[in-house]
């Protein structure tokens, strides 16, 4: 190997390589076929419309200059500008960017906003950056995807490893090339910027509202309910004390870190002052340590899983004791780890619905930046209950209409509706 090898980055998978992304067209092509779907419109929706790879340096404080992948995919353009989150993480690559835009696409389509799905990504590790080089690297892959992006165009938002500071970043870099302040062009902003308060605790609220519904179809109570959250990053943290707000008990929560458990039921407000104070849950004096993989089989009636893909998997979707999985992270569950699920009758809030609120919320941002007119966040909580618990309801009839489970149903829902947008539309030329 040469001294230039061992600096370079290594080259990541395309999209035929990823695991995920073969997940992602496998789970679409099971619903596309139940669906009786014309070949024209699936071997389009299997595939993204446009990617853009981008490879692209930044100076770290040392002065060393590290190249880097960036990644932008929007899914379809069906049915106006496209949405979703952008990422840090060390294993970003084409494929799961790919996955995670397609299933924007069915998220965005099932609580009937006018957003085809996006994704983005820059695979770097983020703990590893100073704020300032997060900084550098934000403004050139901002600068790297300018054309791509835009109010009309496509509007990113905070993902894993991403925050309001970095969507202040993008906004204003974005803002400079234009000429002029542009708030649309990211949502999840600081609320000086023309960012909602409630964008912050929208997932964890989401989740909230859909927990009685849940709760309801496998005849458990409310109140007392037992709660497990694994990863205690934005979406887990929001549904804690979410979840905790309605009546329930959350008695384990893990992060990177490791988990924590105490059956009474953890003091969530303790806890959210220990992790501002350490950082990691790891320590928390109110609970028992336990192991992060040990979350999974703690006592409870729910699960959520909140922080990355893949974490049920077969190895472990037999030792969870839950009755309801709210998946508040995108693709937390494998297909075969689905199955598993199903057939041990354990009801599972799929993510596109589950997580659905961030989004959501974000679509209220990005209507506030394009008028400039702001909105009480009591006005915001109304509406994303009224979305949310309305996509619940709707899902619930296909899943019984159908006689399939809510993730089938979900999809089926999000498909159909693009699929009449492609067909109204039409093919051009
Ligand atoms: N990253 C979030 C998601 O996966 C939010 C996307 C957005 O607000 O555009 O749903």
């Amino acid at each position: 190997m040469t001294a230039l090898d061992q600096m370079a980055p290594e080259i990541p998978p395309l999209l035929g390589d990823s695991g995920m992304y073969r997940e992602a067209v496998n789970q679409f092509d099971r619903v596309a076929a139940y669906m009786g779907l014309d070949p024209n419109i699936s071997q389009r929706l299997r595939l993204p419309q446009r990617s853009l790879v981008t490879t692209f340096p930044f100076r770290r404080d040392d002065g060393r200059v590290e190249t880097v992948f960036g990644y932008r995919v929007k899914h379809v353009l069906t049915l106006g500008p496209t949405k979703g989150g952008i990422r840090y993480a060390p294993s970003v690559n084409l494929g799961e960017v790919a996955a995670l835009a397609m299933n924007m696409t069915w998220k965005c389509a099932l609580v009937g906003l006018p957003y085809g799905g996006a994704k983005g990504g820059v695979r770097v590790a983020p703990e590893t950056l100073s704020r300032g080089e997060t900084q550098r690297l934000t403004r050139r892959y901002t600068s790297e995807i300018f054309t791509f992006i835009g109010p009309q165009r496509d509007i990113p938002a905070p993902d894993l490893g991403t925050d309001a500071q970095v969507m202040a970043w993008i906004m204003d870099t974005y803002s400079h090339h234009v000429g002029h302040g542009a708030p649309g062009v990211v949502t999840g902003k600081p609320v000086e910027l023309g960012g909602t308060a409630v964008r912050q605790e929208s997932t964890g609220l989401g989740l909230a509202f859909l927990l009685p519904m849940a709760l309801e179809m496998v005849d458990l109570p409310l109140e007392n309910t037992r709660v497990a959250v694994q990863g205690y990053g934005q979406v887990g943290r929001s549904a804690a004390r979410a979840v905790t707000r309605l009546g329930a008990r959350v008695v384990a929560v893990s992060d990177l870190s490791g988990g924590i458990h105490c059956p009474d039921g953890i003091d969530i407000q303790a806890l959210e002052q220990w992790t501002d104070r350490n950082v990691w849950v790891k320590g928390f004096p109110g609970a028992d340590p336990i192991r992060g993989d040990q979350l999974f089989e703690v006592d409870c009636e729910v699960l959520i899983p909140a922080a990355i893909q893949e974490v049920i998997h077969a190895g472990n979707a037999h030792d969870i004791t839950a009755s309801v999985v709210l998946e508040g992270a995108n693709a937390p569950t494998t297909m075969e780890a689905d199955r598993i699920l199903r057939d041990r009758d354990i009801l599972v809030v799929p993510d596109i619905l589950a997580n659905a609120g961030g989004v959501t919320v974000s679509y209220f941002e990005w209507l506030q930046g394009l008028q400039y007119y702001i909105w009480t966040d009591d006005e915001t909580r109304q509406r994303l209950q009224q979305i949310m618990t309305t996509a619940f309801r709707e899902i619930k009839k296909v899943a019984g209409e159908e006689n399939v489970d809510l993730r089938t149903a979900a999809l089926i829902k999000g498909v159909a509706r693009v699929t009449n947008a492609k067909l109204l539309r039409g093919l051009f030329p």
